[in-house]
C-alpha cells in the first residue's frame, strides 16, 4: 500500500500541496481529481521523489520513502508513468520495455516482460515495429509496460487520457483497470472525472492543494464538493 501523510510541496512562489493525505490500495484504482493547478501533479512528483518534500511523509508498505532518489524509489517499488508518452519512437517496442527495467536485475527484467506482454498483448504483437508507429493508445500502454518493467507494486498515472480519441481512451482505461487486477496499488490521476470514474473504485479530490473529499467512487459520484472539484469552482 502507498500512503502519503500530510505532504506538503513548496515551490518558490507557492505552496502547492498543503497537507494532503491519501493511500493506494493493492487491487485498487484510487483516482484523483481536481481542477488545473490543484496540485495533483506535484503530490506524485513528490511521492516519486522528483520534487522536494518540504513536509510529511511518504511510505510504501509501510517503509519510508520520503525524499529518496528518484531511481531508489523505482527500486523500492513505486513508479510514476508521467503525463506526455514520451516512448522512444525510433526504438522498438521491446527496446523501450527493456530500457524501463534497467534498474533491475536481466533475470528479474525477463520475468517482467513476460508479465507485461500476457497484460497488454498488443505489445508482444508490435515488439519488434518502432515505438512511433504505434497509436496514442498503445503508445499509452507502452509507457505503462515500461514502468511495469521495474516490478512495482503502486504506480501513479498522470492523465493517460490527455490527448486520446475517445475509443482509444477506452482501451487505456482497460490497461488501467488490468494493472489494477494484477494486484497493483495504482494511483490514477485524471482532470476528466466522468472518465476517471468508469475505472475507479476510490477517489480523492483536490483543491487548491487540499484534499476536500476521499471516499467510494460510488458515494464521489453524488458528492458536491467532487463536482466543485472537478468542474474548477472549488
Ligand atoms: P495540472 O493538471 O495543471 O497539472 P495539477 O493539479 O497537477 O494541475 P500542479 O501541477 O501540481 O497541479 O500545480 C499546483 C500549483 O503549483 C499550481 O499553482 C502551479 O502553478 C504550481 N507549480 C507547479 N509546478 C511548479 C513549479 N515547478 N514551480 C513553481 N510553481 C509550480
Amino acid at each position: 500500500m502507498l500512503e502519503i501523510a500530510d505532504l506538503h510541496v513548496r515551490y518558490a512562489t507557492a505552496e502547492a500541496v498543503r497537507g494532503v493525505s491519501l493511500s493506494a490500495t493493492p487491487g485498487r484504482v484510487t483516482l484523483v481529481l481536481g481542477a488545473n493547478g490543484a496540485g495533483k501533479t506535484s503530490t506524485l512528483r513528490a511521492a516519486a521523489g522528483l520534487v522536494k518534500v518540504h513536509a510529511g511523509r511518504v511510505t510504501l508498505d509501510g517503509r519510508d520513502v520520503t525524499g529518496l532518489a528518484p531511481h531508489r524509489i523505482v527500486r523500492a517499488g513505486t513508479v510514476l508513468v508521467p503525463e506526455g508518452r514520451r516512448v522512444f519512437a525510433p526504438l522498438t517496442v521491446e527496446e523501450n520495455l527493456v530500457l524501463g527495467g534497467y534498474t533491475v536485475s536481466r533475470e528479474r527484467s525477463g520475468t517482467a516482460l513476460d508479465r507485461v506482454y500476457g497484460m497488454f498483448p498488443i505489445l508482444r504483437e508490435r515488439r519488434g515495429g518502432p515505438a512511433g508507429l504505434l497509436s496514442g493508445g498503445e503508445q499509452q500502454m507502452l509507457a505503462f509496460g515500461r514502468a511495469l518493467m521495474s516490478s512495482p507494486r503502486a504506480i501513479m498515472l498522470d492523465e493517460p487520457s490527455m490527448g486520446l480519441a475517445p475509443t482509444m481512451v477506452e482501451s487505456v482505461l482497460e490497461a488501467v483497470r488490468a494493472m489494477a487486477d494484477d494486484g497493483l496499488s495504482v494511483l490514477l490521476v485524471e482532470q476528466n472525472a466522468e472518465m476517471g470514474l468508469e475505472v475507479a473504485d476510490d477517489v480523492v479530490a483536490m483543491a487548491r492543494g487540499e484534499v476536500v473529499f476521499t471516499g467510494p467512487a460510488g458515494q464521489a459520484r453524488s458528492h458536491a464538493s467532487v463536482l466543485r472539484a472537478f468542474l474548477g469552482e472549488a
